[in-house]
C-alpha cells in the first residue's frame, strides 16, 4: 500500500506513521527527518536545505522531488507512507507521475493546537523520535526513551518561525488536498485536543483504513 500522511506541522504526521509504520507493513518515509538527517551529517545536501529548514520555508520542488525519486526507489515503489511529502501542488504532479497513491490520511486540527504542540516539541538529536513535554514527555528529561540520545528544539519551532510555517501550510500545502481530492480515497482523522492519546489516534487511523479495506 502506498499512503500519504497530510497536516499541518504539529498535527502528528511524524509521531502517529511512525506507529502505524509498526502495525502495517508499510516503511515511514519523512521528507523532513531525511533533510535534518542530511543537517547532522553535512552532506551536500544538507548544506542545500539547512537555510530553508531553520527559516521554515519550503525547499525547493526540484530539490525535494529528486530525493524522493531516489528514496522510493528504494522501497520497491511500494508499501510505504510518505510524511511531509508531497507540500506543494507541483510535488503532488510529480508525485502521481511516478507512483499510484492509494490513500491520503488527513490530520484535521486547529491552528491553537499546532502552535501548543510545537512550542513544547523536542526531538531526539540520534534516531528522531518526536517527544512533547507537555504531551507525551519523555521517561527522563531531556533524554529519549528509544536511544537515549539528546532531546533538542528544532530551530523552527521556535515562536518566530512557527506562525510562518502555518501561512506556509495554508498558501502552498493546502491546495495539495484538493488535488488528490475525488482521486483517491482521503481518510480523515479530526483532534481538537492538544493531548490527545497517540495510542487513540493511530488506533482510529487504522481502523478507518480497515473499514475502506486499505489494509486487513
Ligand atoms: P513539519 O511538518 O513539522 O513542519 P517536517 O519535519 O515535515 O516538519 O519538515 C521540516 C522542514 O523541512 C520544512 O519546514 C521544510 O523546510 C523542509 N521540507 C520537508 N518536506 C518538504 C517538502 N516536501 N517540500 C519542501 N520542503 C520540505
Ligand atoms: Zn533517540
Amino acid at each position: 500500500m502506498r499512503f500519504l500522511i497530510f497536516g499541518p506541522p504539529g498535527s502528528g504526521k511524524g509521531t502517529y506513521s511512525s506507529r502505524i509504520e509498526d502495525r502495517i507493513n508499510v516503511e515511514h518515509i519523512a521528507t523532513g527527518d531525511m533533510f535534518r538527517e542530511a543537517v547532522k551529517k553535512d552532506t551536500e545536501l544538507g548544506n542545500k536545505v539547512k537555510g530553508y529548514l531553520d527559516k521554515g520555508e519550503l525547499v525547493p520542488d526540484d530539490l525535494v522531488n529528486e530525493v524522493v525519486r531516489e528514496r522510493l526507489k528504494e522501497t520497491g515503489m511500494d508499501n510505504f507512507i510518505l510524511d511531509g511529502y508531497p507540500r506543494t501542488v507541483e510535488q503532488a504532479e510529480f508525485l502521481d507521475d511516478i507512483v499510484n497513491i492509494d490513500a491520503l490520511i488527513l490530520l484535521d486540527v486547529t491552528d491553537e493546537i499546532i502552535i501548543e504542540r510545537l512550542s513544547s516539541r523536542r526531538i531526539c538529536r540520534e534516531c528522531g523520535e518526536v517527544f512533547n513535554k507537555l504531551f507525551n514527555p519523555p521517561e527522563e528529561e531531556g533524554v529519549c526513551d528509544e536511544c537515549d540520545g539528546e532531546l533538542y528544539q528544532r530551530e523552527d519551532d521556535k515562536p518566530k518561525v512557527i506562525k510562518d510555517r502555518i501561512d506556509t501550510y495554508e498558501n502552498r500545502s493546502e491546495p495539495v488536498i484538493h488535488y488528490f481530492e475525488g482521486k483517491v480515497p482521503v481518510v480523515v482523522n479530526k483532534c481538537r485536543k492538544a493531548d490527545a492519546s497517540i495510542e487513540k489516534m493511530v488506533e482510529s487511523i487504522i481502523e478507518q483504513l480497515k473499514k475502506r479495506e486499505l489494509v486487513s
